[in-house]
């Protein structure tokens, strides 16, 4: 038996402790009502009070400008893949969406999109393998399309954008499902930003939507109420029952990061977090990584062995040890470490010193 596990999953993933060990304590009682959070209704006004605190305090650390909603849906990221052309292809005659073809996430965005929208591919990195973000040349969006998708952390590959696209007058949207809150980020340049909550936020199944106002009311006729943004914005996330429980645990996990100093300070620990891997693996022709270091993740980091066949004796031992779900995706196989938020440096140490135990008895 060891004494701590590391969960080093890429989501549903690992929560902080803190917020584990509150979710605990007030499990039966939530807040001397005598009832859990999860037995009360939607609309009664203590649950109300956690969903506009969660809010505020999402705009609190993120410096959210005035003209953006905050909504919480359901769904998680990918039913988002179809409420997106839903709800936005509208505002242009053509109703062309461009779509930037990064890996997996980023091609079943737009795959789910041709379904409801004029769907274009601009630019896509599939040839090399997703191993970096694909060149986009700004004179390359049509000045006419309802907007632009990408999606800004590929989870897979362990890439990231390090600068978004500038766009014009078309809006930007970014899937950061696998970053919401790691890094600081200028929402002003963005139309809409969203992510399912398993990897950062709290729960699966549900997601936020961070969206302009200025985008709202161009939803299809046909679009179902429940992936309509402009009816979940007026009816404050509760045209039906929400994931009551999900919204809670976001408010937890929030105040949890205002505790550690926001987001420019958990930036800087996903940094050094990940700087750590990353010395490991390019100080060594054991390991090799997947993204290109000029579009390397600081939230998943993507590695092989260079002798094959030896991952499946890496993944059991490093389980053997407390790290705890270090497999690859199954589209790429190798050995992945999804070090989100609250993953402490403690967790990254422990795995970069396995790793480098790992190559002394084996390289
Ligand atoms: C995990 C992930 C998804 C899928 O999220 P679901 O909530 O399972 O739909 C979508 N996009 C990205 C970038 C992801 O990392």
């Amino acid at each position: 038996m060891v004494d701590k596990i590391y969960n080093f999953g890429a989501g549903p993933a690992m929560l902080p402790e803190p917020v584990m060990q509150q979710i605990q304590k007030e499990w039966l009682d939530f807040e001397g009502m005598g009832v859990s959070i999860i037995e009360i209704s939607h609309r009664a006004k203590e649950f109300v009070a956690v969903l506009d605190e969660a809010q505020s305090l999402f705009r609190e650390l993120t410096g959210l400008p005035d003209n953006y909603r905050v909504l919480f849906v359901h769904g998680g990221a990918r039913m988002q893949f179809s409420a997106l052309p839903l709800n936005f292809a509208g505002r242009v005659p053509s109703r062309k969406c461009l779509y930037v073809e990064s890996g997996n996430f980023a091609g079943l965005a737009a795959k789910e999109a041709k379904t409801f929208c004029d769907m274009e591919i601009i630019a896509s990195s599939a040839e090399a393998d997703y191993n970096c973000i694909p060149e986009l040349d700004s004179g390359q969006i049509d000045q006419d399309a309802a907007y632009l998708h990408i999606t800004s952390n590929n989870t897979l590959y362990g890439t990231r954008w390090n600068q978004f696209p500038e766009t014009g007058k078309v809006p930007l949207i970014a899937d950061m499902t696998s970053e919401l809150l790691s890094r600081q980020i200028d929402y002003n340049k963005f139309g809409v930003v969203y992510a399912g909550l398993q990897k950062n936020l709290g729960p699966s199944g549900m997601a936020m939507v961070i969206v302009r106002d200025d985008l709202l009311g161009y939803a299809e006729k046909k679009t179902p109420t429940l992936l309509n943004y402009t009816q979940c914005d007026k009816d404050n996330s509760l045209t039906n029952t929400t994931n009551t429980f999900a919204v809670y645990v976001i408010k937890l996990v929030l105040e949890w990061l205002k505790g550690q100093g926001g987001i420019a300070a958990i930036e800087q620990l996903n940094e050094q977090k990940s700087a750590r891997l990353y010395k490991v693996i390019d100080g060594s022709d054991f390991y090799r990584s997947i993204a290109q270091p000029k579009h390397r993740s600081i939230m998943n980091v993507s590695f092989k062995l260079a002798i094959e066949g030896l991952d499946v004796k890496f993944l059991e031992e490093a389980n053997d040890v407390g790290l705890y779900a270090l497999k690859g995706h199954r589209n790429v196989g190798g050995v992945r470490a999804s070090i989100y938020n609250p993953m402490p440096l403690a967790g990254v140490e422990k795995l970069a010193s396995f790793m480098e135990e790992f190559e002394c008895k084996n390289g």
